[in-house]
This record gives C-alpha cells, sequence and structure tokens, in this order.
C-alpha cells in the first residue's frame, strides 16, 4: 500500500450511526430528543443516523431542520416490482430519507448481498437523490493472508461499476474491516490510514477529481475514546458507528470528536 495522499481538497466529515435491527419506533423518538441538543451547536460536520425502516418516518419528521439526517440501511435497486419484503428508493425518497447504507458486511455475509447487485442499488440511489454510502471491507482472514488489497480492489471496481465518473464522489464509501465490526478491535491508524488512501487511490484511478472529493469513512469498533485518533487520519473523512451510536450521548461525543 503506502499511496500518496491526495492533497488539497475539503471535505466535510461525516459521522453516520448504523443502529442495525435495534430500536423500535417508540425507541427511537427518546434518542432522537437526546442526540438533538447535543449536536445543535456543531458546525462542520455532516450527521446521519441509519435506521430500521419502521422508524424512518417518525425519525425524518422529528429531525426535520436539524442537521441530523436520517438513512435507511438498504434497499432494491428497481422502483417497484415483485420482490416480496423488498423496499424501493422512491419509497425511501418519498419519506424524505436522505441516504442508506449499502453493503454492509452484514447484509454480504448473512443475507446474500453481492456485488453484482450493489452495482445496480449505488447507481439506483443515486438516480433517486439517495445518498448512498458503500460499505467495503476485508475479513480477518483476508488480511492475514494478504489479501486486503485485493479484496478492496475487487469490491470497489465491481460496486461502482454502475457509476459514471462525474458522480463517483457523490458516494460515500465506509471502509469497514470485518474484523473490527462489532468486536471492540478498531483497526490501528495505520491499518486505517492505509487501507483508506488505498481505497482513494482506487477512486483516483477512474477520476483524480473524484478522489479528492470523495468522503471515505472507517468503521469498525469506533467509540469515543478511540474517534479522535482515526478521525485527524489525513484520508479519513468521518466514521460509520455501529454500537456507539445507539446511545445519545455517546453518537454524540463521536461528532465532537469530528468536529475538533
Ligand atoms: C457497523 O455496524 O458498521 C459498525 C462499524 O459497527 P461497530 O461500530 O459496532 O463495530
Amino acid at each position: 500500500m503506502g499511496r500518496d495522499r491526495v492533497m488539497g481538497a475539503e471535505r466535510t466529515p461525516l459521522i453516520a450511526g448504523n443502529w442495525k435491527m435495534y430500536k423500535t419506533e417508540a425507541q427511537s423518538e427518546g434518542y432522537i430528543q437526546a442526540l438533538l441538543p447535543r449536536v445543535s451547536s456543531v458546525s462542520g460536520v455532516d450527521i446521519a443516523v441509519c435506521v430500521p425502516y419502521t422508524d424512518l418516518r417518525a425519525m425524518v419528521d422529528s429531525a426535520r431542520g436539524s442537521r441530523v439526517e436520517v438513512y435507511a440501511q438498504n434497499m432494491h435497486h428497481e422502483p417497484q416490482g415483485a420482490f416480496t419484503g423488498e423496499i424501493s428508493a422512491l419509497m425511501l425518497s418519498e419519506l424524505d430519507v436522505a441516504g442508506v447504507v449499502l453493503g454492509h458486511s452484514e447484509r454480504r455475509q448473512l443475507f446474500g448481498e453481492t456485488d453484482k447487485a450493489l452495482a445496480l442499488k449505488v447507481p439506483a440511489a443515486l438516480e433517486a437523490g439517495i445518498a448512498p454510502i458503500l460499505c467495503v471491507g476485508e475479513s480477518e482472514e483476508e488480511r492475514d493472508e494478504g489479501e486486503t488489497e485485493r479484496k478492496l480492489r475487487h469490491q470497489i471496481g465491481e460496486d461502482l461499476a454502475g457509476v459514471r465518473d462525474e458522480r463517483l464522489a457523490e458516494v460515500t464509501i465506509a471502509y469497514e474491516p470485518i474484523w473490527a465490526i462489532g468486536t471492540g478491535r478498531v483497526a490501528t491508524p495505520e491499518q486505517a490510514q492505509e487501507a483508506i488512501a488505498f481505497v482513494r487511490a482506487l477512486v483516483g484511478g477512474r477520476s483524480p477529481a473524484a478522489a479528492e472529493q470523495v468522503r471515505i469513512l472507517y468503521g469498525g469498533s469506533v467509540k469515543p475514546d478511540n474517534a479522535a485518533e482515526l478521525l485527524e487520519l489525513p484520508d479519513v473523512d468521518g466514521a460509520l458507528v455501529g454500537g456507539a451510536s445507539l446511545e445519545a450521548e455517546s453518537f454524540a461525543a463521536i461528532v465532537a470528536a469530528a468536529q475538533s
């Protein structure tokens, strides 16, 4: 690895909380009322909460006018059709949902999400005005075998194949080493910087301008006490936060770390 950092871009950090399958609609209401006052004076940081489908409408209504945006955690690429159990980008956009997480490793590993499907989903989200966060990352075995770069190259190449170069910078990429998700084993700053610089260089292989602008987040056991050292890394433009996003206080502390 060890690619040169792309210099000169002003990228607003994004702190996105991934609730996974936690919080009913009633529970989400208490959360947003606790979060909003804690982040009301934050500037220079974008904030998103990625919530279960059933919480979307209430969360969008409660967060309206605040700096917190509401994202979904998956979507189908077709606007409608005979796809039982699926939700489309059109359905999300009508609810004023701002974005969507795509290709989270839990969806890839547990629900058979494929790169082929993601190659359709990412452009479909962009077309519908839904900001995609595309998750990529290697397993522990792949890292141990020196396969990290190959895996990242494969995922970035396949999953973004349907996105035109002019729109690449509208995708947020989250580098999430699978071995760090939900394990408490955070990547070292060196590992995070190296992998994220590599992902940026991959985007640069298609469009140097997009590489400067594209936001690349780190995800994997980010907590209030390790956020600052990750967020200050030159190529890290924010964080995708799972467990620590479930409490408004710890999520707000990570947002504050991004601000400073
Ligand atoms: C995630 O769900 O994307 C994640 C990074 O989880 P955690 O922060 O709990 O590791």
